[in-house]
């Protein structure tokens, strides 16, 4: 007889992640992948980052070895120089700490600030990675809509006094994506990033910054970021999985030194430490330079391959379907109408496939006020289809559309 499991109520308010579900399909022979959000595995620095491996000779006692949960240290100071010019003032080492992908920051802030029942506010569409981890703290969401200007925060008083009203509980965190979000490549303005922090201030909600895209600008100015314009009360999170490569697993944390210090209690019992041998190729590859040059060389072809999908989709999709082209990051955002999940299964008949829009959004059940429907939207990953799959991922797509 099978055995009978009695799991926790946070196993049953899991999902599996749409993204790593339908990855699965994305590698059937002769597919066209727009949906997962990997970078370009052809610029992978793989002959710098292999030479940094000398390193393990001079240092294999140290990065074969437990390491302190808060991160390796030299990693840790190479972070704080770093994010020093971004955040706007020096950063203590005790204000940093290492993680195992800027996924488990998530995960770590939402086990440190939320109860069951409490609300977090998203934007909406946000990362499903986040809704994800949120979902395991048995949190619930209030959502805010967002425009090519990142969240709409004028929003946002009305949004915390409904959840208030309707929960008798202010919302515990505010996620947001700032630079190139994820999934609809839009960038949070200066204005809004001033009225985000008084309004995250004056209600004394907590803000996570998630930042991964923040250094893969391709066109126009840098914003300063909304920790450098606080003073307290933002997590500022940022990783190398797509500056140089997700399989390192190698993020950070930068916050208040209270609040990373029960974040890193926290991670004691996740995973004691991010691998050391990972911190220790990462800080030699950043302390040989490779990384400053390795990012220039990754915006302009990233730049390209961005331009090379508007291209493609302005002169194969119907003019009906829109979207803007980003100027940073991984992603299309489509508005292509209909129901973009049969819109997926035709694709992948056709032999490309996307992300469609619903993974995006928070369901209706577990939301505090108003859903957005996320049907009609489709995100397309433009960094890690080679240079004419572009195209012919465009054609495909234009035939699935016709189908509909
Ligand atoms: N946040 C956002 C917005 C992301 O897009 C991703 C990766 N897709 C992550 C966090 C997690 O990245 P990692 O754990 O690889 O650092």
């Amino acid at each position: 007889m099978a055995f009978s499991y009695r799991y926790s109520k946070m196993a049953e308010a899991m999902r599996p992640s749409p993204i790593r579900e339908l990855f699965k399909m994305t590698q059937r022979p002769g597919m066209i992948s727009f949906a997962g959000g990997l970078p370009d595995p052809a610029i992978f620095p793989i002959e710098e980052f292999s030479g940094c491996a000398e390193v393990l000779r001079a240092q294999g006692a140290v990065a074969l070895q437990y390491g302190a949960s808060e991160g390796h240290r030299p990693l840790v100071d190479e972070v704080r120089r770093r994010m020093e010019p971004l955040l706007g003032r020096p950063i203590a080492s005790d204000e940093v700490m290492i993680s195992s992908g800027s996924q488990q920051v998530t995960d770590m802030l939402a086990r440190v600030l939320l109860d069951p029942g409490d609300v977090v506010v998203v934007e909406a569409p946000t990362y499903p990675g986040a809704l994800h981890a949120f979902r395991c703290a048995r949190a619930r969401f209030a959502t805010v809509a967002c425009d090519e200007d990142g969240m709409n925060v004028e929003l946002l008083p009305e949004v915390i006094e409904r959840c208030r009203r309707e929960t008798g509980r202010v919302p515990k965190l505010i996620y947001t994506i700032i630079n190139f979000s994820n999934p609809s490549g839009a960038c949070l303005s200066e204005a809004r990033r001033r009225t985000l922090a008084d309004i995250g201030r004056e209600a004394g909600i907590p803000v996570l910054e998630d930042d991964p895209y923040g250094e893969l600008r391709y066109r126009g100015q840098r914003i300063p970021t909304l920790f450098s314009i606080t003073d307290g009360g933002v997590v500022f999170a940022s990783s190398f999985s797509k500056i140089l490569a997700p399989g390192v697993r190698v993020a950070w944390a930068v916050g208040d030194a209270e609040l990373i210090r029960k974040m890193v209690i926290a991670k004691q019992g996740m995973d004691m430490c991010t691998s050391v041998v990972a911190q220790v190729l990462v800080t030699e590859y950043c302390r040989r330079g490779f990384l400053d040059a390795h990012l220039g060389k990754i915006r302009s072809h990233y730049a390209g391959k961005a331009h090379a999908m508007a291209a493609a989709l302005r002169e194969h999709l119907p003019s009906a379907i829109r979207f803007a082209e980003p100027s940073g990051g991984f992603f299309f955002w489509l508005e292509v109408g209909g129901d973009s999940r049969q819109l997926f299964q035709r694709a992948v008949n056709e032999g490309v496939a996307f992300l469609p829009g619903p993974a995006f959004f928070p369901e209706p059940a577990e939301t505090v006020g108003n859903t957005v429907d996320g049907n009609p939207y489709a995100r397309l990953c433009f960094t890690f289809a080679q240079g004419p799959e572009i195209v012919e991922g465009a054609r495909r797509l234009a035939r699935a559309l016709e189908r509909g």
